[in-house]
């Protein structure tokens, strides 16, 4: 808890992107008004349930607005081999096989935070915190989260998704044989996501994870929305919460995305990217 304290202490209460935060408050989730973003302060986090892109869409956009992409795995991950004042204990918590706690990842997270701070980085993008109500209570005690952007995908074409994962057995890679092609129904519109196909090289040596399967994909969903539906609600009520309904594939969903925040990617349209 130390840690927690001393960053509760030295935190000043508002360092905030101000536009942002008078946004936020004003905000009702369908029809965003415009949110100026200079990239300063940008302290935002990504919900979304597994298999939805969470990690690529926080990626691109910490890039975009010029602050990190913080996901907790990672900084878990970076505290062990980093030999960090928690890498001792976090290694007895993970060679017991305990479950890091709330607090543990909070202090891993204020810490990484404070560095940053203390390296000029100007806000953060969180991805895959808060999972429960609990951290999200506990995060808003430490620092002052501006956006909670939720990502949604419908359930039969993140099913798909899922259970189209397939990595390459020799390199690594990973792609995806899921061709969702939706036609437009009474309660849809038409969604078209392309698979991403492996170079011919990996095409023979495909491998499937064995925990991708139709039941345990679905239980991992039904866990996810049942944990973070009140996370969700947490942030509703505070006016934060922005629902976003991913359209399509990434190209589709990125420039949707883009307009909703009222970002623009000058680099993408330079290179008319992926
Ligand atoms: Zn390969």
């Amino acid at each position: 808890m130390t840690v927690l304290n001393r960053f509760l202490l030295k935190q000043p209460k508002h360092t905030i992107f101000q536009t942002l935060r008078t946004f936020s408050s004003s905000y009702s989730t369908s029809s965003p008004q415009s949110i100026k973003s200079d990239g300063q302060n940008v302290q935002w986090v990504f919900l979304g349930c597994p298999g939805v892109g969470k990690g690529t869409y926080a990626s691109r956009l910490s890039k975009l607005v010029g602050v990190p992409h913080i996901a907790t795995g990672d900084l878990v991950r970076d505290e062990l081999s980093s030999k960090g004042p928690l890498s001792q204990q976090l290694a007895e918590i993970v060679n017991q096989g305990k479950l890091v706690s709330d607090e543990f990842i909070i202090n891993l997270l204020s810490q990484r935070l404070q560095a940053g701070e203390a390296k000029g980085e100007s806000g953060f993008i969180l991805d895959g915190f808060p999972r429960t109500i609990r951290q999200a209570e506990i995060l808003e005690g430490v620092t002052n989260i501006d956006l909670v952007i939720n990502l949604k995908l419908r359930e039969e074409a993140l099913l798909a998704k899922c259970l189209g994962r397939r990595t390459c057995s020799q390199c690594g890679g990973n792609y995806n044989v899921a061709c969702i092609d939706f036609k437009a129904d009474d309660k849809n519109p038409a969604m078209y996501m392309p698979p991403l196909l492996p170079p011919e090289e990996c095409a023979s040596k495909l491998i499937t994870r064995s925990d991708d399967t139709e039941q345990v994909v679905k239980e991992r969903l039904r866990i996810y929305n049942e944990k973070s539906r009140p996370v969700e609600e947490f942030y509703r009520s505070r006016g934060k919460l922005l629902e976003f309904d991913l359209p399509g594939g990434i190209p589709e969903s990125w420039t949707k995305l883009l307009q909703v925040l009222n970002l623009d990617d000058h680099e993408d349209k330079r290179s008319a990217a992926a």
